[in-house]
């Protein structure tokens, strides 16, 4: 079951940290769908492969700039490259993300900065680089972060992503108020944790947690790539033109009970 196949024909889109996980999933489905799809990241030889897979598995031409969202001249630049070469911009997928685990009274500053500087200064960065663009998509700019449900339950020990993420949803709340005269949704989703992806690898099943976590979620399983792919979709479709400053929560009703 999935949207139809012309859903993002003529879109243009980017999904930073699209190399991997779950950013790679979006692209593989909007790029299914018909969108013309880049990427960017600070690995070029992750970019690469993601690209070669993407055209020999799926079957889509996907194009890479290196970029690291913390560097605001740098994405931007970068971001300008990528829309010139796409012919535009009309869809921001903020993605890309850092993390580990601490007890917050181990964690050194220099932690927190990294993480807050990632997520939620990455994301400013992209969507400040990204709205010149934006603003000129005919049928609205559309962005779509990728947050966590852990942004609202608090998440001990990675309270500095948790911190991150909370500050890219009021973010896109305040751009969803400033930027809708431009035609601009602003809008995330909350992920619950992702099978197989380098997250739920790391952060879950390393520490022997999965049973654990699992019992927290009554739909029973780990959600899938697709399933954040389909809401990012939906969100950045013409069917979800009235829908902005507001959360997608895809977590099989997970209760962390933080
Ligand atoms: P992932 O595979 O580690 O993806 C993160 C991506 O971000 C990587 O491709 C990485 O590429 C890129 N990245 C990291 N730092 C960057 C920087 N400074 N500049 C540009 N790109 C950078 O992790 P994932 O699990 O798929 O997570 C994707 C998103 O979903 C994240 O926002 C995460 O917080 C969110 N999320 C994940 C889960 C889950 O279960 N996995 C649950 C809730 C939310 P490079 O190393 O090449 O830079």
């Amino acid at each position: 079951m999935s949207f139809a196949e012309n859903t993002m024909a003529g879109k243009t889109a980017l999904v930073t940290g699209g190399a991997t996980g779950i950013g790679a999933a979006i692209v593989r489905l909007l790029g299914k769908l018909g969108a013309r799809v880049a990427i960017t990241s600070r690995k070029e030889e992750n970019l690469k492969a993601a690209v070669q897979e993407f055209a020999e598995k799926d079957g889509i031409d996907v194009i890479y700039r290196v970029g690291d969202v913390r560097d605001a001249d740098g994405i931007k630049a970068v971001i300008a490259d990528i829309a010139t070469e796409l012919g535009g911009l009309d869809i921001l997928v903020c993605n890309a993300a850092g993390n580990f685990i601490c007890p917050t009274e181990e964690l050194s500053s220099n932690g927190w900065r990294t993480v807050i500087d990632i997520d939620l200064n990455g994301t400013f960065n992209c969507c400040q680089a990204a709205l010149p663009f934006l603003k000129k998509a005919t049928r609205g700019g559309r962005i779509v972060a990728i947050s966590t449900t852990h942004a609202d339950s608090g998440w001990p020990t990675a309270a500095h992503a948790g911190a991150a993420k909370a500050g890219i949803q009021n973010l896109m709340k305040s751009l969803s108020a400033e930027w809708g005269k431009y035609g601009v949704r602003a809008n995330w989703v909350s992920p619950g944790p992702i099978e197989g992806t380098e997250g739920v690898d790391r952060l879950i099943i390393a520490q022997g947690k999965a049973a654990e976590v699992l019992k927290r979620i009554p739909l029973g399983t780990f959600g899938q790539g697709e399933d954040i792919a389909n809401a990012v979709v939906f969100l950045s479709s013409d069917m979800g033109a009235y829908v902005s400053g507001t959360e997608l929560v895809v977590d099989g009703a997970a209760r962390w009970g933080t």
